[in-house]
């Protein structure tokens, strides 16, 4: 029986301390509490052997959380778990995400020895005002010192996040960020708006009508995300996904996945799933978390499979991120539905109104749709 393809999330949820503007499960630890997850975490992989059988691996990804802050040897034996449990594509796409100021040549080369080729490095900005505004605990030179080390490590599919609309930021700044990254000629680059998010120090002080004053309003948002697009092109990067530019054969293979609806398992805590029709988070909380080890991969089984309505809308809202949108083709065959006599009149609609375009089959977003891409996306709501 042919084996389906698989991306693998495994959540380390570990950082050195906590970013300002951060709101992901993940807080700092002591090596003890470290061991203690991942002996779990290796637990709750090993629950899941039965899938063994019927899925091939084709990327992993260490999110978190900074993976990097583990000894390499908890992630080396994690991925040997995997390798014991899962065939893995010849070209497995593994990536692990990395901070600038928690990496070494020697966990570099051991990432290399167990099979990782792709990083993923937290920059956020080249300005070290801008770090310390975010409570970063590394500056631009700390992440120069990280850069030369991966590239002497021999990385040759490197990442780099990147983050505007940061407080007091102007277009210049943004631009700067943008001219020093480029210049690395990385492969990859992820460029997402900040979002202040509820319960973060952030929130406190740009939360209020009088803090986001303090932050670039909409028009310069919109005025920073059009010039990443126009300058990465320039560089010879092309964006895919509405924040995420690369250059030609480096787009993210695990993220394609997530917006393709591909099936994935995610591992460790809050990591989401979704196989075979079945989604699946798991507690956010660290003690409900291994409480529910043992019973994972039997709670899994149990899932009620995810409605129509909800996987077809679900499927417009990921599918239409990416720039070559969604196969009409495609949507029909997944689903067995018509895709004109489901979304015919909103996309019209939105093709008059220029929100929408079609191009060789595949309903996509224009440029301006990708402006206001979250109201376009309403429309695939059904009522
Ligand atoms: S390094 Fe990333 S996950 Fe950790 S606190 Fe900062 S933003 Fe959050």
């Amino acid at each position: 029986m042919k084996k389906r393809k698989l991306g693998i999330y495994i959540h380390i949820p570990f950082c050195v301390r906590k970013c300002l503007y951060c709101d992901f499960p993940s807080a700092p630890a002591d090596r003890q509490e470290q061991g203690y997850y991942m002996r779990q975490l290796m637990k709750e992989i090993r629950s899941f052997e039965p899938l063994g059988n019927l899925y091939e691996i084709k990327s992993v990804f260490f999110g978190g959380g900074t993976p990097s802050i583990l000894p390499p040897e908890q992630i080396r034996r994690v991925l040997g778990r995997l390798c014991n449990q899962f065939l893995f594509e010849d070209d497995a796409e593994i990536t692990i995400e990395c901070n600038p100021g928690t990496l070494t040549r020697e966990k570099l080369a051991a990432y290399r020895e167990c099979g990782i080729n792709r990083l993923s490095i937290g920059l956020q900005s080249a300005d070290n005002a801008m770090l310390k505004l975010l409570g970063r605990i590394h500056t631009w030179e700390d992440f120069l010192e990280s850069w030369k080390l991966a590239r002497e490590a021999g990385f040759t599919n490197i990442n780099i996040d990147l983050m505007s609309g940061l407080p007091g930021q102007t277009f210049g700044g943004w631009s700067d960020t943008l001219e020093k990254v480029a210049a690395l000629e990385p492969e990859h680059i992820s460029a997402y708006s900040l979002i202040v998010e509820e319960g973060t120090p952030f929130y406190e002080r740009y939360g209020t009508a009088e803090g986001q004053r303090l932050l670039p309003d909409e028009v310069a948002d919109r005025d920073m995300y059009h010039h990443t697009g126009k300058f990465l092109a320039e560089q010879g990067y092309h964006r895919y996904e509405i924040s995420n530019y690369a250059k030609d054969g480096y787009e993210c293979e695990h993220n394609k996945i997530y917006w393709t609806c591909g099936d994935y398992l995610g591992f460790g805590l809050s990591a989401a799933s979704y196989v075979d029709g079945r989604r699946f988070q798991n507690p956010v909380d660290p003690k409900e978390y291994y409480a529910h080890i043992g019973e994972g991969y039997r709670m899994f089984r149990q899932m009620p499979a995810q409605s129509e309505k909800d996987a077809i809308e679900e499927y417009m809202f990921l599918g239409l991120r990416m720039m070559r949108g969604v196969s009409v083709a495609e949507f029909e065959a997944r689903f067995g539905r018509d895709y004109r006599s489901l979304y015919g009149k909103q996309t019209d609609e939105l093709i008059r109104r220029k929100l929408l375009q079609v191009q060789d089959g595949r309903i996509c977003l224009t440029e301006r749709g990708i402006d206001i891409s979250n109201t376009v996306l309403a429309n695939f709501i059904f009522d």
